[in-house]
């Protein structure tokens, strides 16, 4: 059985990687490729170095293990848990921190193990999220400094995240800032200084980013070939690496409003519909188990998503001049909260290609 099923061009993948380090090699920023929303497939994330990151990095300890045999220094993103510092501290080299009781936990592991994990302390600039609110952070860092185990490798932010702040050259002037007092009162180099996330890249692209930020931690302007400040589609990147495909059950003709007295959906949503007659629906082999249908887009313009229940997609094809008939498969490209889903979800086979091959 085929279907549902993402497939992944690793080629284009590591274009886009590419073009990113590229971009932002220009800028001295180095980029940690960050492989969460496939899952961190060991091959897709393989075809990442390929196209030039420095480090791979993933919010999630299993993730992280699976990659073991990628020789490359390894990051985690989310904020460690307590229950998981043993196995942070064996098989990741980095980590993003901001808890004073979390980064001891770490010393005494890495003591334990013979080991120097590398701390990256994260800033709060304002996007209220993770990390130490920005006013506090020289504190901190005195707090931590005389840890054994650990070394302060650099401090990073997180911005459009929870709050949806904007990256600009003045919030992030604001870390690069701290990097050189830090510098300055500890006498350590801070070598990482992490400005953000794909929504970072846009100060790059006009020309705005502080000098002193040399790191951005990159998933979606990789996966999906467009910054996510603006949502913007990036030149010259490929905005069809991963691409959806079901498979059509039922087409019928029906009328595009219900029948009978409208309640909650299955979601507890009040659905609404306009009337616009008689039209010609679909049902897709997928559901909200495997993505979300909000931001699925048809690679057929002329196709409508209507809606969707945990396993059945309905679109609207009457306006399509394509052939569609059950049995027959329709492609789909995906947002970010559809790519992760279907990702996620073990009902979706995931197929690797290289369309250069
Ligand atoms: C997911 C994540 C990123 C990458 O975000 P993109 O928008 O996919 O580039 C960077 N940093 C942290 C802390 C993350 O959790």
């Amino acid at each position: 059985m085929d279907n549902p099923r993402v497939e992944v061009d690793l080629y284009k993948l590591k274009h886009n990687s590419e073009c990113i380090v590229e971009m932002c090699k220009k800028n001295n920023i180095n980029v940690m490729g960050v492989t969460k929303v496939f899952c961190a497939i060991p091959q897709i994330a393989e075809a990442m170095v390929a196209g030039g990151v420095t480090f791979l990095a993933d919010s999630r300890i299993e993730n992280i293990i699976g990659l073991s045999n990628i020789e490359i220094p390894k990051v985690l993103l989310r904020i460690p848990m307590h229950s998981e510092i043993e196995q942070l501290v064996t098989y990741a080299d980095y980590s993003l921190n901001s808890e004073l009781s979390t980064i001891e936990k770490i010393s005494k592991e890495s003591m334990k193990q013979n080991k120097k994990h590398k701390i990256i302390l994260m800033v709060d600039l304002g996007d209220l999220r993770e990390g130490v609110w920005y006013e506090d952070v020289g504190k901190t860092v005195g707090e931590i400094v005389n840890l054994g185990g650990i070394e302060i490798a650099g401090i990073g932010t997180n911005l459009t995240c929870y709050g949806g702040v904007i990256p600009s050259n003045k919030n992030l002037s604001v870390l690069s800032d701290i990097a050189v007092q830090l510098r300055e009162k500890f006498k350590f180099p801070i070598p990482v200084v992490s400005g953000g996330n794909s929504s970072s890249i846009h100060l790059i692209e006009k020309g705005q980013m502080p000098s002193g930020i040399n790191n951005l931690r990159i998933g979606e302007a990789i996966v999906l070939g467009r910054e996510t400040a603006f949502g913007k589609r990036l030149t010259g990147l490929y905005d069809d690496v991963f691409t959806l495909y079901g498979e059509t059950i039922e087409i019928k003709n029906k009328p595009s409003v219900p029948l009978g007295d409208v309640g909650m959906d299955a979601f507890g949503g009040t659905p609404k519909f306009v009337d616009k007659g008689m039209r010609n629906r679909a049902i897709i082999a997928i559901g909200r188990q495997d993505i979300k249908f909000d931001d699925l887009i048809p690679v057929d313009k002329n196709v409508q998503v209507l809606g969707a229940s945990s396993d059945h997609l309905i679109i609207d094809i009457t306006d399509s001049n394509k052939d569609y008939a059950v049995g027959k498969e329709i492609a789909f490209r995906m947002g970010y909260g559809s790519l992760l889903h279907s990702m996620t979800s073990r009902y979706v086979r995931k197929v690797i290609k290289n369309s250069e091959s």
